[in-house]
C-alpha cells in the first residue's frame, strides 16, 4: 500500500477528476465509486483476459483535517503477479509459448507502470491547486491553552500571554505527507528516514 498525504485546499473530487480524464480513454477504463469525501477511482485495462483477466488499480482518495489522503491499493498487483507467474511457469514448460504471450506480457507491464503514472497525474493535479507534502499555513500554527491566540509553529511561549506552548510541533514528512513529530527518527507511514 503507497500511501500519500497533500496538504491544502484540495478535495478528493479534483484528484478524481484529473485520473478520470487520463485515464478514461483508449485501452484503459476507469470509474469513480463513492462520494465526495470518500472516493475511489478505479483503473482498469480493458484487454488482457489472455493475462489473468483485469488488471486494475484502485486509488483511494480520502477528504482528511488540512488536505487529502491518497492510496493505491494492493490487491491491484494480484493479476499481473499471478500472470506473470503463470507466464515464468509455461516458458520453463515449453520455451515457445512465450511467443503467444508476447502481447500480454506487453500489457502487464504497461499496467505495473500504472502506478508511476497516477502518482504522476496526483502530484501535478495537487501542485496546480497549491497543495503539497508540507503543513498547511493552518496547522503550521497552534493555539495556545490559556488565552486561544494563534502562535507559530517552533515558538516556545506564546507570542501573546507568555504560557509555555510545550512540545507540540508537528512537522511533516517530506517524502509522503505523514504528519510526524519532531523526535520521530523515521516516518511510521513510508518508513523514510527523517533526520
Ligand atoms: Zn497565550
Ligand atoms: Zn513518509
Amino acid at each position: 500500500m503507497d500511501r500519500r498525504i497533500f496538504h491544502g485546499n484540495i478535495n478528493p473530487n479534483d484528484i478524481a477528476h484529473a485520473l478520470m480524464a487520463e485515464f478514461n480513454r483508449g485501452n484503459m477504463h476507469a470509474q469513480v465509486v463513492g462520494n465526495k469525501d470518500k472516493i475511489a477511482v478505479q483503473i482498469a485495462t480493458r484487454m488482457g483476459t489472455m493475462s489473468g483477466g483485469h488488471t486494475a488499480l484502485t486509488i483511494n482518495i480520502q477528504k482528511v483535517e488540512d488536505g487529502i489522503m491518497t492510496e493505491i491499493g494492493q490487491q491491484a498487483w494480484l493479476g499481473v503477479a499471478a500472470s506473470l507467474g503463470h507466464t515464468a511457469i509455461s516458458a520453463l514448460r515449453n520455451p515457445l509459448s512465450l511467443l503467444g504471450r508476447l502481447d500480454d506480457l506487453a500489457q502487464d507491464i504497461e499496467s505495473m507502470q500504472l502506478s508511476e503514472k497516477v502518482w504522476k497525474i496526483i502530484n501535478r493535479t495537487v501542485v496546480t491547486l497549491g497543495a503539497s507534502h508540507a503543513l498547511s499555513d493552518r496547522l503550521t500554527r497552534i493555539a495556545c491553552e490559556y488565552c486561544g491566540s494563534a502562535n507559530p509553529l517552533g515558538e516556545s511561549n506564546c507570542l501573546a500571554c507568555g504560557a509555555p506552548l510545550g512540545d507540540i510541533h508537528p512537522t511533516t514528512c517530506f517524502k509522503c505527507g505523514f504528519v510526524v513529530t519532531l523526535d520521530e527518527v523515521t516516518c511510521p507511514n513510508c518508513s523514510q528516514k527523517l533526520r
